[in-house]
């Protein structure tokens, strides 16, 4: 089957690929010709493991091209996937702006039936706008609208997407659920559970999950705080609390707020959804607050631990906003960057995959070399995103390099107890 991807950013180049590797015929299409050309030269413009390996293999098998044509795409396919980009307004509310262009090229393109499906995360409604766009434009060709929310996690991506806990496809036509079921039937065999809703059921599921683990992390950030107030140890609570299977033990790991692409968008974009049907959402809004003042937190910590940090030199380790990523957006780590420049003090970095990205927008701090180039004659470190490789350091080198044995761990890597018998200061989340 030939299978169009409509932006091939992480999502769509992930999906693709992965379409690829099922056996479809996929051609990946995007606007940006920079980041089309260099697939096309064979370099993975992200961060991700195993996608290049995946990438080249059906390259070479000729099951997956790159394009910025998108009017020979469409013709040329029976599935449109649409994995563009859907940024947050200053409302909070998406922009759905490319996805209302793609909608219109396909309308403007399509010669024949097409199954038109939206990757992107959207707001409810958002199929209707679609299905209305292609029919206001195109009253001519046959098409179904359906809904195929995306669950893969930055840095697991290829094993989140071949193997997902569940594929949620909203559609209400059954040639449709046909055409998606095909796609997806490598996952069939590996009993992966399929629901099948309405549209706009299935639209809401993205939102009310992302939602639901955003509300975890906040809880959980909370009880941190409480535990630092009330002298307890959010590990044992989070492990006491995670054993029970009601709640499960994920997302229980407090550190310095969630960030990313997703989390802060689809929080913000799940109140302004409930806003605008009259309804406030309100513990998807304390979810964002508690995020925001999590976030602010830090750089006080970090002033508790050090004292004034006008003047000071911060060696920060991890800029990405979690590890086995590039992806800067919204991070955590950039925020504590952020504050601890506003409070005058300056910024040694060192981030495995993310430098590249977060030079663009902090062209002031020194990026170095690895961790202990990063330390070299600062005041003090802080772990801001538990990449592996900050697990083992080496802490003795570490602690000759910097001016002062302190380390703000805001991701709990290390066991309190140990460092500080090894002479550091040592602040971290939720513990004493
Ligand atoms: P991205 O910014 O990495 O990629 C989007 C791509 O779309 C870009 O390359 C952009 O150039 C391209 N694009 C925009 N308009 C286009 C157009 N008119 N024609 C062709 N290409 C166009 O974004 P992403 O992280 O892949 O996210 C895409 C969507 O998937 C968003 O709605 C996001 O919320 C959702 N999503 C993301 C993740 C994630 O982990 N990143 C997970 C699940 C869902």
């Amino acid at each position: 089957m030939n299978i169009c991807m409509v932006g091939t950013g992480y999502v769509g180049l992930v999906t693709g690929a992965c379409f690829a590797d099922f056996g479809m015929d996929v051609v990946c299409v995007d606007k940006d010709a920079t980041k089309i050309a260099a697939l096309q030269r064979g370099e993975i413009p992200i961060y991700e493991p195993g996608l290049e390996e995946v990438v080249a293999r059906n390259e070479r098998a000729g099951r997956l091209r790159f394009t910025t044509d998108l009017p020979a795409a469409i013709k040329s396919s029976l599935a449109i996937f649409i994995a563009v980009g859907t940024p947050p307004l200053q409302d909070g509310s998406p922009d759905l702006t490319f996805v209302r262009q793609v909608a219109e090229a396909i309308a403007r393109h399509m010669n024949g039936y097409k199954v038109v499906v939206t990757k992107s995360t959207v707001p409810t409604g958002t199929g209707k706008m679609i299905e209305l766009t292609i029919r206001e434009k195109n009253g001519k060709h046959p098409f179904s609208v359906v809904s195929n929310p995306e669950f893969l996690r930055e840095g697991s991506a290829i094993s989140d997407f071949l193997r997902p806990d569940r594929v949620v496809i909203g559609a209400e036509d059954p040639r449709a659920i046909e055409v998606l079921k095909e796609i997806y039937s490598p996952l069939f065999l590996i009993d992966t559970p399929f629901l099948v809703t309405d549209v706009a059921s299935a639209e809401l599921i993205k939102y009310a999950s992302n939602g639901f683990l955003a509300v975890k992390i906040s809880f959980i950030n909370e009880i941190a705080r409480l535990c630092e107030l009330m002298g307890a140890d959010v590990h044992a609570v989070a492990k006491g609390m995670g054993l029970d299977r009601r709640i499960g033990p994920k997302f229980l790991h407090p550190g310095p707020g969630f960030g990313g692409s997703c989390f802060p968008k689809d929080t913000a974009a799940a109140a302004d959804l409930a806003r605008q049907h009259g309804y406030a959402f309100r513990i998807i809004e304390a979810t964002i607050r508690v995020n925001e003042e999590t976030k602010a937190r830090m750089v006080e910590k970090i002033a508790a631990a050090v004292g004034p940090l006008a003047g000071k030199t911060a060696a920060v380790l991890g800029l990405s906003f979690k590890p086995q990523t590039d992806d800067i957006r919204e991070s955590p780590a950039l925020a504590v960057v952020a504050d601890l420049l506003s409070a005058g003090a300056r910024v040694r970095a060192f981030d495995p995959a993310a430098m590249e990205n977060a030079k663009a927008s902090f062209p002031d701090i020194l990026l170095a070399r690895d961790a202990y180039d990063c330390a070299d004659g600062a005041d003090f470190l802080v772990i801001a995103t538990e990449w592996n490789e900050f697990r083992a350091l080496d802490l003795a080198r570490l602690g000759s390099l910097l001016k002062t044995k302190a380390l703000i761990d805001l991701r709990n890597v290390y066991e309190p107890a140990e460092i500080r018998a090894a002479g550091w200061s040592y602040t971290c989340v939720g513990r004493q």
